[in-house]
């Protein structure tokens, strides 16, 4: 930035909660934002795998514009008729029956280990329920869903967390039998770890986990608050892996950019009765009617085919990049337009920093691996574009060759 920002009178106000790349974003088109000096970047971080139409999609800014002029807010008091919409789109569409809307990914987890809570409670008779969830995964910040997010550093001056939790090591079924007791009542997992690292979950290990669940009447819990809403080629992460889960936790790119989370689950499942649950702006008629028209525009526009093969071209580029520089990078892997550049050592923000200078917009998930989440409207060419400035800003780390 040179300076047309103040970052300083920024910081004065607003609490130290984000390391921020130094950057002010005032303005987007389709793959691309503009910051305040006017300078063009490539967004393949899309608000983190959420602003999946892009930036200003004209049939979306369409909808928003509508929808204000026609309703914002009422309560949850009365019969929301966009909500009701919404909930049949997505439940045509998946494994669930019913859905709750909240407002996050945080609070779509919340809202999950609460269902799970009642079930077990009242239908199984436990009155400690236990939940397992995974080490490296992550599930969001409030006090519920970050102490199912099984990594320490998260939980770090938050103690006491929530009693009732496990955490075992990701795709590992031995670790997983060995961590059920009489009381396990749900296990949460990502169907593909994001911010752990990029790790696609394997098929015959959530195969086994399903047969468990099934046979102790577990709640099987996907968390694809990330990965859901056609992100890694099919609509559901859970089609990679030929695994249903009981309940779909979504969020990031439901709306389109605009904040909404869905608690989604098989009949059986869908214990709530009122006065259980229950949010202020959950399921509201804007957030509703955009997320609809989000939807919809994703399904006329086949994005989701797009993601699958954007994501094949994006991968086989990525793979050619680490041939290039085997000395930084060690691999990649992931699943449609989630791609995780794994690096030979923790350098994951060096990159995403050298790629900031190149005029790429990237994110590190974890210290080693780089995340590419591109809107699933990218084109090809913006898919060559992208790698072209990876490979210039993986070649500027390079070590410097001394000429004699
Ligand atoms: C981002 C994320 C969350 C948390 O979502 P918020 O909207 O930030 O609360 C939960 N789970 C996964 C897998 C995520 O990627």
């Amino acid at each position: 930035m040179d300076g047309s920002f103040d970052t300083k009178t920024f910081d004065d106000v607003i609490m130290h909660t984000y390391a921020r790349f130094p950057l002010a974003l005032e303005r987007g088109a389709g793959c691309r934002v503009w910051d305040t000096d006017g300078r063009a970047y490539l967004d393949f971080v899309a608000g983190i795998a959420t602003c999946s139409l892009g930036h200003a999609h004209p049939q979306l800014t369409e909808a928003i514009t509508a929808q204000a002029q026609r309703l914002l807010h009422v309560s949850n008091l009365y019969y929301i008729p966009e909500q009701g919409a919404l909930a049949r789109w997505l439940v045509e569409r998946s494994v669930a029956d019913k859905v709750f809307f909240c407002n996050s990914g945080a609070e779509a987890n919340e809202s999950a280990i609460k269902l799970a809570r009642k079930y077990a409670y009242t239908t199984r008779h436990i009155s400690a329920p236990e939940i397992i969830t995974a080490q490296a995964s992550f599930h969001g910040r409030t006090m519920g869903a970050v102490t199912a997010t099984g990594q320490p550093k998260y939980h770090k001056y938050f103690a006491p967390l929530l009693p009732g939790f496990s955490y075992v090591p990701y795709n590992d079924l031995a670790a997983l039998e060995a961590a059920l007791t009489p009381n396990t009542a749900a296990i949460l997992l990502e169907p593909l770890q994001g911010e752990g690292g990029v790790v696609p979950g394997e098929r015959e290990y959530f195969q086994a986990v399903r047969r468990i669940c099934d046979e102790r009447d577990i709640l099987l819990i996907f968390d694809e608050v990330q990965v859901g809403m056609g992100r890694t080629g099919y609509l559901w992460a859970y089609q990679h892996l030929g695994v249903e889960p009981d309940l779909l936790t979504l969020a990031k790119a439901l709306g389109g950019g605009i904040p909404i989370g869905a608690l989604c689950a098989r009949e059986k499942f869908a214990v709530f009765q009122p006065g259980d649950h229950a949010s202020t702006f959950g399921g509201n008629p804007f957030a509703c009617g955009v997320a609809l028209a989000a939807c919809r525009i994703l399904e006329a526009q086949n994005l989701v085919a797009n993601a699958r093969l954007r994501g094949e071209q994006l991968q086989v580029g990525l793979t050619k990049l680490a041939q290039r520089f085997p000395e930084q990078v060690a691999g990649v892997r992931g699943w449609g337009l989630i791609q995780g550049l794994v690096l030979q050592e923790d350098r994951a923000v060096q990159v995403v920093n050298a790629a900031l200078q190149q005029g790429l917009l990237l994110v590190p998930a974890g210290a080693s691996v780089v995340r590419l989440v591109p809107p699933l409207i990218v084109t090809s060419t913006e898919i060559e574009e992208a790698l072209d400035l990876l490979g210039r800003a993986l070649a500027s780390l390079r070590a410097p060759v001394l000429v004699p």
